[in-house]
């Protein structure tokens, strides 16, 4: 099937960045998304966010955080509320990344609640799934994306159409390893019609990929029917890479 909708490209800046190289890349993309016909966001670290929401301000580009916790406010020393978040302006926020997944244990059920925290307050969640290089080998991909998947519909059935999906295996993550656009279609067409099953809008969903794209794969991964745009971490720092990420997505609009 393919999506009418606009592609959406995200920046993971991951914990990257300064004042002075985050003015320089954030005044750059402003001008380069000025007259773009696709979406565009920057995922940046929690003490940017007032820096780059003054940025973008006035402009097309969307701001992200990194996390959101799955508690409303109290005794959660170093997490950061959804509610906090909106008063930075932000549009999405990554939930479940592999990296949160692997060093902080974050598990499904967590995943789900920081989908439905960032959700009740406006925010719309990138929740991540993705499969490990021995869950791959083992034949494991689609049990595993499947289950992450279900643990999110479970908890936020009644809303899901309004949650970005974004399909980073695990083995592709900042290794310079694509997963190629059969792969990755694949894995995307198995997760709508998961989301279909949940939802009478599931071809409203963006079904992000992420896992080292770059200026050189980005057409032929966002030429895939179900790929609807993608999480860009290492290429998102290098405007130059960015911007050709962002106009391939643009010129692949469907
Ligand atoms: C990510 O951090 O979500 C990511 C996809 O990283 P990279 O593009 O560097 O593989």
């Amino acid at each position: 099937m393919t999506s009418p909708k606009k592609k959406l490209i995200a920046g993971n800046w991951k914990m990257n960045g300064s004042l002075e190289s985050n003015d320089a890349l954030v005044r750059s993309l402003v001008a380069g998304v000025k007259d773009v016909d696709c979406e565009v966001a920057v995922c940046v670290p929690s003490p940017y966010l007032a820096q780059v929401q003054m940025l973008k301000s006035g402009s097309k580009l969307e701001l992200g955080a990194q996390d959101v916790s799955c508690h409303a406010s109290g005794a959660y020393t170093g997490e950061v509320s959804a509610d906090m978040l909106r008063e930075f302006g932000v549009r999405y926020a990554i939930v479940g990344h592999s990296e949160r997944r692997q060093y902080h244990g974050e598990t499904d059920a967590l995943v789900a609640e920081k989908a439905k925290a960032a959700l009740a307050h406006g925010i719309t969640p990138i929740v991540c799934v993705g499969e490990t290089l021995a869950e791959r080998e083992a034949g494991q991909t689609e049990e595993v994306v499947k289950r992450q998947m279900a643990a999110v519909i479970h908890v936020n059935g009644h809303c899901i159409s309004e949650i970005v999906v974004a399909y980073e295996p695990v083995w592709a993550i900042g290794t310079g390893k694509t997963a190629t656009p059969e792969q990755a279609q694949a894995v995307h067409a198995l997760l709508r019609k998961q989301l279909s099953a949940a939802t009478g809008h599931a071809e409203r969903v963006h079904i992000l990929y992420g896992g080292s794209m770059s200026a050189a794969n980005a057409a032929s991964l966002l030429a895939q029917p179900d790929i609807d745009g993608g999480l860009v971490g290492g290429a998102s720092l290098k405007i130059a890479d960015f911007l050709q990420i962002i106009t391939a997505a643009c010129a692949q609009r469907a």
